[in-house]
């Protein structure tokens, strides 16, 4: 797929997932915070920086919350060109989507799991990211984010604002606002947070709808990924007969009427080699995939300090 093709297969998506009529609370609150964030981007970003030119760039890492932000970022920059196309003086039949790639930056850190690593890599063909990579322009692995995004402002001085998938309810992540400045001793420029006010049901409503590639490590038990060494698969996830009636799976909807569903099968993808030889090193127990956790308050009770 294009840039184009996959923007509005996003458009599509999130059109369908927002005409869905409902009595799931969970599916009701999430169609306001989609609201919310399209308004955030058609309103108050698109109309202060282009997203064309390289004055916006996104900030990506694999993890289902930017994920979730990227699939309606793209939904926004088609409904963007439907807008320009339809002011023009041409048939919206002669008009092309005005950009081939998405400007983005990954900063790889040497703590990331391969399986993370694979799904950027994976997903980063499929959105169409002209993805800057920190490991590719230095040759080696960065260990300080606002240190390599200082060097990304170096080769790309265009860039005004980032686009970040952070939540109100990650660590400082109440204080925060949707357009702000950065800290002063972060690189200057405007973070953009169009997600803050969602929940991880929310995120979990709307990704497993989507029908798009989920990463791998949260088909087993992950609900939060750090880096590989304070990282494990959530321990309130543990298969237990107790734990089955105690999360109830709140998603089959999303499940049973995903986009353009093809199979029975949920799109997530497999956990590379070695990674799974880490998590049969870790020991013998099973997890439940994320999306049966819902509570905010322990989705990191997989991070731990070494
Ligand atoms: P995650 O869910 O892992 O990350 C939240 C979001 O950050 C992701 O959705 C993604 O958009 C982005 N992100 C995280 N890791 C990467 C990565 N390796 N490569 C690319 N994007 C990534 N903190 C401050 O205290 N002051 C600041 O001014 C400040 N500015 C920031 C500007 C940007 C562009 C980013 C990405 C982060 C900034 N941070 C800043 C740090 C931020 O608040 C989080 O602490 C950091 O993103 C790690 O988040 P997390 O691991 O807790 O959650
Ligand atoms: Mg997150
Ligand atoms: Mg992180």
């Amino acid at each position: 797929m294009s840039l184009g093709e996959i923007a509005e297969r996003c458009y599509n998506m999130t059109t369908s997932y927002l005409e869905v009529s409902t009595n799931s609370i969970i599916i009701r609150e999430t169609q306001d915070a989609v609201r919310l964030t399209r308004r955030h981007l058609l309103e108050d970003v698109f109309t202060r920086w282009s997203p064309l030119n390289g004055e916006i760039s996104f900030s990506y890492n694999g993890g289902k919350d930017c994920q979730v932000l990227l699939l309606l970022y793209l939904s926004c920059l088609w409904e963007f060109f439907i807008i320009q196309a339809e002011r023009s003086q041409y048939d919206f039949k002669y008009q092309k989507f005005p950009m081939e790639n998405l400007f983005s930056v990954y900063i790889d850190l040497a703590e990331t799991f391969p399986t993370l690593e694979s799904f950027v890599n994976m997903t980063s063909e499929r959105y169409q990211l002209s993805l800057y990579s920190s490991m590719r322009e230095h040759g080696t692995k960065a260990s300080n984010m606002s240190c390599a995004f200082g060097d990304f402002l170096k080769r790309y001085p265009e860039t005004q604002a980032i686009l970040i998938g952070v939540r109100a309810t990650d660590p400082f992540g109440d204080t925060l606002t949707p357009i702000q400045k950065t800290d002063s001793n972060w690189p200057d420029f405007y973070r953009v947070q169009p997600i803050l006010h969602w929940k991880l049901a929310n995120i979990w409503s709307f990704l497993l709808y989507s029908n798009e590639p989920i990463c791998g490590l949260y088909g087993n038990g992950f609900t939060s990924i750090g880096g590989i060494d304070t990282t494990i698969p959530n321990p309130y996830l543990t298969e237990s007969k107790d734990n089955r009636s105690k999360l109830p799976l709140k998603f089959q909807w999303e499940i049973d009427n995903a986009f353009k569903k093809e199979s029975d099968e949920i799109n997530v993808l497999a956990i590379d080699r070695e990674d799974q030889l880490w998590l049969k090193k870790l020991g013998p127990e099973e997890y439940l995939p994320g999306w049966y956790l819902i509570d905010d308050e322990i989705e990191r009770a997989g991070r731990i300090k070494k």
